[in-house]
């Protein structure tokens, strides 16, 4: 099967074909640092990550590009209302978001691309829509895009043409749909910004929200991109408008598909800052949670459908990892004993790597995924249960899990927390002696583990070894 997505511009499910065969060109808009990223934020950067990694899994090569939004209404308004320099605190909050972004093992973009860092870009896009007459300053100095000027406006979010009001104007980077009108590109100095300031052709001033994200995708992705992504929030203004200003600029299509990831609510209500309804990574930590359990939450519900987020699903997501991770120390100590060549594992190999791909493949079907995941460990534990899986077989199982974690990234399989091949050897042959009843030669073998600082516990699967 073909991998699908379902476009928010065209509203349909679509085959992906990229620009150039092979590669992709991926845009996510990036944090506003003026705060603690909320995991409601982070439900949106773990869907691009899981739509990055499925890429990746299918054999893409994705170029990456997540700006940071270092320069807006809020960043000046809190860093004002705090005193401190807009850069060193936006710095702060730059720092806790990569912070984050490690810990929830998002995979980093390839270029995170700063704001400020780029109002010579945005600069020029704006001259290039005055050119040829997309935009226009207005009496307070502003330059504002001229909507009626582009007669696609509105082609994402459906905005019906006879709404639009032309004419009028809105200088706020947010605002809603039935105030639709011409929006800024450049914001004219106020007193309100302090000294956030930067020269350009129109005098003192500083650039609209919209306009960062089409010079920076622009700059790093080029004219046309394959896919762009963000929040449901974001597609109107913020994805409406950057439609508009890039294609009016360019003279050509600005991105083939549009992925919305829908919003994380709490009680039925959006989690963000402006209702206070949030949390932060840190947050959990507090109360006794992982990055990875948490991870795992905001990865398990198809990213189209709202996540209702609760205690008790971050308490599901440690049952069900402690169960992956079982499995995999089962597997370890498996890959060890001598082949036993269950003639059913190739099968099931192939039948757990069709349905997690194939899940994925139609729109990143995390459920399906999943549940094809779980049924292998099932199946599998019912051949390690017998001892039909030995060496090679459990080695195979192993490689497919890691493959699968290219894609999850929950597990871990090869890294550091390993148990020694030469501690794995000797649990081996403890499990030996019992069977054959040398009940001195393996109590004998418990010890010896026990002075090397591992416990053996005999559980209902078979033996387990864990640091002590
Ligand atoms: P912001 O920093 O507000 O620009 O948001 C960063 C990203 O998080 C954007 O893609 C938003 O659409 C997304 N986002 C914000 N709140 C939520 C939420 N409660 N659930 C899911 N995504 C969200
Ligand atoms: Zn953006």
């Amino acid at each position: 099967m073909a991998l699908m997505f379902q476009n928010s511009l065209t509203r349909q499910k679509e085959a992906f074909t990229p620009i150039v065969p092979g590669k992709v060109g991926l845009y996510t808009c990036g944090p506003t640092v003026y705060n603690f990223a909320h995991i409601g934020n982070f439900r949106a950067y773990v869907f691009e990550d899981l739509l990055k990694r499925t890429l990746c899994f299918c054999g893409y090569d994705v170029h990456h590009v997540m700006n940071l939004t270092d320069v807006d209404d809020k960043t000046i308004r809190d860093s004002k209302a705090e005193g401190t320099p807009l850069r060193d605190f936006t710095q702060r909050y730059k720092d806790a978001f990569f912070e984050d972004v490690d810990t929830l093992m998002i995979d980093r973009a390839d270029v995170y691309p700063a704001a400020t860092d780029h109002v010579a870009e945005m600069i020029e896009i704006v001259q290039t829509l005055c050119d040829k007459g997309n935009a226009y300053q207005a009496n307070d100095g502003s330059v504002y895009f001229s909507i009626e000027t582009f007669p696609s406006y509105g082609q994402l979010v459906r905005i019906d043409q006879e709404n639009l009001r032309p004419g009028t104007r809105v200088k706020l980077d947010e605002y809603e749909k039935d105030a639709v009108a011409d929006f800024a590109l450049w914001k004219a100095y106020d007193e309100g910004d302090g000294d956030v300031a930067w020269d350009s052709p129109w005098g003192k001033g500083r650039p609209g929200w919209h306009i960062e994200c089409s010079a920076m995708s622009m700059k790093y992705l080029g004219e046309t991109f394959d896919i762009h992504c963000g929040g449901v929030d974001n597609m109107f203004p913020h994805h409406e408008d950057e439609i508009a200003q890039s294609e009016a600029a360019n003279g050509c299509k600005f991105v083939n598909y549009w992925l919305h990831n829908a919003h994380l609510v709490v009680e039925g209500k959006k989690m963000s800052k402006s209702l206070g309804n949030f949390y932060t990574l840190r947050d959990l930590f507090e109360r006794g949670f992982s990055g990875r359990e948490i991870r795992w939450v905001l990865l398990n519900t198809h990213y189209r459908q709202l996540l209702n987020f609760s205690f008790d699903a971050c308490e599901n997501a440690r049952a069900a990892l402690q169960r992956l991770d079982d499995f995999v120390v089962r597997l370890k100590e498996a890959a060890l004993l001598a082949d036993a060549g269950e003639a059913r594992m190739a099968e099931r190999l192939e039948a757990a790597e069709a349905g997690f791909r194939g899940g994925l493949e139609d729109d990143l079907n995390i459920s399906v995924a999943v549940a094809a995941l779980f049924d292998f460990v099932r199946d599998t534990n019912k051949g390690l249960d017998d001892g039909s899986i030995g060496g090679a077989t459990a080695q195979k199982a192993l490689d497919l899990l890691s493959c699968f974690d290219s894609v999850l990234a929950v597990l871990s399989i090869g890294k550091g927390d390993d148990v020694p091949a030469d501690v794995l050897a000797m649990v081996e042959d403890r499990q030996a002696a019992r069977k054959a009843r040398d009940f001195a030669r393996a109590d004998a073998l418990r010890d010896e583990l026990a002075a090397l600082g591992w416990v053996i516990e005999d559980t209902a699967q078979g033996a387990r070894v864990k640091r002590g």
